[in-house]
C-alpha cells in the first residue's frame, strides 16, 4: 500500500480522505503536476516548481509550502514508497467550504494531496510502436495554459480515441492542432524543420516541451513554433508527442493514415534518446 501526502501528514493511502465539500472535487477549482522519476530522484523539478507557481497564480489558490518544504516533500514520498522511476503526483485545491461558486474566506486551508505512481518510463512500449491518433474538435474551456484538474475532455478525448482503436487524440481548435489530450505535438516537415504551435491561452507550457525545444535548437535543427493543421501533419515526414509521463513518443497514424512512413521515425528516436540523456542529467 503507498504512503501518500495529505496536508502535513503521511498516511496509508486508504487512510488519506478528504472532505466532499472540497473545491476539487465539486467545480475542479484545482491545480496539479506530474513529475516523473527516475533512478528515485526527480527529473526537471524546478520547470515543474515553476509551472505550479504560475497555476496557482493564475487562479489565486493559496498554498502554505515554501520551495524547499515542497522539495521534501516530493523527495520523503518518493524514499517512503521506495520508487525507482515512475511520476509524482501533486494537486492543491481551494480547500472544502460550503458549495457557493464564489471562492470562500480568505485562510480557508487548501488541500494539498501528493501521491507516486510506479510507471515504467524508459523502458516503454508505445515509445517502440509509436502512437496511433484520430484528431478531434478542441472543445476544453479558453485557459488550457493552467494546469487544472478540469480534465473531462481530454478523459472523454481517449475514451473516443479508445472506441476507434487508436491510442489517443489530437485537439483542433481554428483549423490547427492545439496539442495532445495530455501531451505536446510535434511535427517534422518534409525539409527536416521541427513544428509546433507556440505557447498561448490555447496549450498548456509543457515542461517536456520546453526543455525539447531548447535541445532542437541546441542540436542545431531548424524549429518553428507555428500553428499546423491536421493536413500538413498528415503530409508530415514524422510526428512525435511530448510529456512527463512519456517523455517523447512517435507517432505513425492519424485519422486512419500513416504519417511518413507509418513507423517511428528517426528524429523523433533521436530526440527521445536525448531527451533521456537531459533527463538523467536533471535529476534532483
Ligand atoms: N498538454 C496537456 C494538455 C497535458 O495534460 C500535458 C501533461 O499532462 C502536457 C501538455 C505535457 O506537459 P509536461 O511535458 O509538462 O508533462
Amino acid at each position: 500500500m503507498r504512503t501518500v501526502y495529505l496536508n502535513g501528514a503521511y498516511l496509508p493511502e486508504d487512510q488519506a480522505n478528504i472532505s466532499v465539500f472540497d473545491r476539487g472535487f465539486m467545480f475542479a477549482d484545482s491545480i496539479y503536476e506530474v513529475t516523473a522519476v527516475l533512478d528515485g530522484k526527480l527529473v526537471d523539478y524546478q520547470r515543474h516548481r515553476g509551472r505550479l507557481r504560475r497555476s496557482l497564480a493564475a487562479l489565486g489558490l493559496p498554498f502554505g509550502l515554501d520551495d524547499a518544504q515542497l522539495l521534501q516533500v516530493h523527495r520523503d514520498l518518493i524514499q517512503r514508497n521506495q520508487l525507482g522511476e515512475g511520476l509524482v503526483y501533486l494537486q492543491v485545491s481551494r480547500g472544502a467550504a460550503d458549495r457557493n461558486f464564489l471562492f470562500p474566506a480568505a485562510g480557508t486551508p487548501p488541500t494539498v494531496v501528493l501521491y507516486t505512481q510506479a510507471k515504467a518510463i524508459i523502458d516503454s512500449p508505445l515509445a517502440q510502436r509509436g502512437l496511433v491518433l484520430i484528431s478531434l474538435p478542441d472543445l476544453r474551456w479558453g485557459r488550457s495554459d493552467i494546469k487544472t484538474t478540469q480534465l473531462l475532455y481530454a478523459c472523454m478525448a481517449k475514451e473516443q480515441a479508445r472506441a476507434q482503436g487508436a491510442d489517443d487524440a489530437w485537439l483542433v481548435r481554428d483549423g490547427c492542432v492545439t496539442e495532445g489530450s495530455s501531451n505536446n505535438a510535434f511535427i517534422v516537415t518534409a525539409n527536416g524543420s521541427v513544428v509546433t504551435r507556440p505557447l498561448s491561452t490555447a496549450l498548456l507550457p509543457g515542461t517536456t516541451r520546453d526543455a525539447l525545444l531548447a535541445l532542437v535548437q541546441a542540436e542545431g535543427l531548424r524549429l518553428e513554433e507555428r500553428a499546423f493543421t491536421v493536413e500538413e501533419a498528415l503530409a508530415a515526414s514524422e510526428a512525435f508527442i511530448s510529456s512527463s509521463s512519456s517523455f517523447i513518443y512517435p507517432v505513425v497514424r492519424l485519422d486512419g493514415q500513416p504519417i511518413g512512413h507509418g513507423t517511428p521515425g528517426p528524429l523523433a528516436q533521436r530526440l527521445r534518446a536525448l531527451y533521456i540523456e537531459h533527463a538523467y542529467a536533471s535529476l534532483g
